[in-house]
């Protein structure tokens, strides 16, 4: 663990200006997430089970990045994963800041998320306080330009082929979608960390987000079909039906659709 901060540490001071204005526990909490999120990256093409599936919300095939763009960007159950991208510069219209306690400043757009995901956040906290847990919205909305700045000064630092090992292309973060907020508490001192699933707010979001539409995204024991590591911070509005559905049946989007990332 210690190793892994000093890397981590020396990482964050070759990200630039524009992390760099940011509060040190929201910028390694950003980081972390991407880290982790990528730790999987393969270039292999989307494992699709048959043709139907390729057109399936998929507008066209970005050949110069090797991914899918998909062809519903504002739906809530839009589906962005390493091989499905948002189209170009896509930026939700309806994003707003939930009414609930943040972790980033006022005015950043780490409050952010569109409206619905935001009101049903709003009742989330509510009804996790009611049963004595006070949550933390650490990171929701992330732009496309936000994203590209951090992938390519990685990429200058380090490589593309390093980058890719920690960082998210510019276009699949599920972030930019406007659906998901990164979740945490004071018992793990407002980290993003695995350790968040054991704690009374961890447990509690486990078994209740789905009431609100939320799902945690990226499960434990699901690495090899979301590609992402456990994270049990990461909330991903997809409206309360598709939520319930998926919790009750212990299913990933990438399972649900039919195909892996
Ligand atoms: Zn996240």
């Amino acid at each position: 663990m210690k190793v892994l901060w000093i890397g981590l540490i020396a990482l964050i001071s070759l990200i630039g200006c524009e992390v760099l204005e940011e509060t040190d526990i929201t910028r390694e909490a950003d980081f972390m997430e991407e880290k982790r999120g990528t730790v999987f990256h393969e270039k292999t093409p989307l494992s699709l089970s048959s043709d139907e599936d390729v057109d399936k919300n998929v507008a066209e095939y970005d050949e110069e990045n090797e991914l899918y763009v998909v062809s519903n960007p504002d739906e809530v159950d839009v589906y962005v994963n390493k091989k499905r991208r948002l189209p170009e510069g896509y930026e939700p219209d309806d994003l707003v800041a939930p009414d609930v306690e943040h972790l980033s400043p006022e005015g950043d757009n780490r409050r952010l998320l569109r409206e619905e995901a935001a009101d049903a956040l709003e009742d989330l906290f509510s009804e996790a306080l009611d049963a004595g847990h006070n949550l933390i919205a650490v990171s929701g909305y992330r732009s496309e330009d936000r994203q590209r700045t951090l992938y390519n000064s990685y990429v200058e630092q380090h490589g593309q082929e390093e980058a890719d090992r920690f960082s998210a292309r510019p276009g699949t973060s599920e972030h930019q979608t406007g659906l998901a907020m990164d979740i945490s508490a004071a018992s793990v001192s407002f980290g993003l960390e695995e350790a968040f699933s054991g704690t009374n707010e961890g447990e509690w979001v486990k078994d209740n987000a789905h009431h609100f539409g939320y799902v945690i995204r990226y499960p434990e024991g699901k690495t090899d079909i979301t590609g992402y590591v456990y994270e049990p911070w990461h909330l991903r509005y997809v409206g309360e039906e598709l939520a319930t559905h998926l919790y009750t049946e212990s299913l990933t989007l990438e399972e649900y659709f039919g195909y892996h990332y």
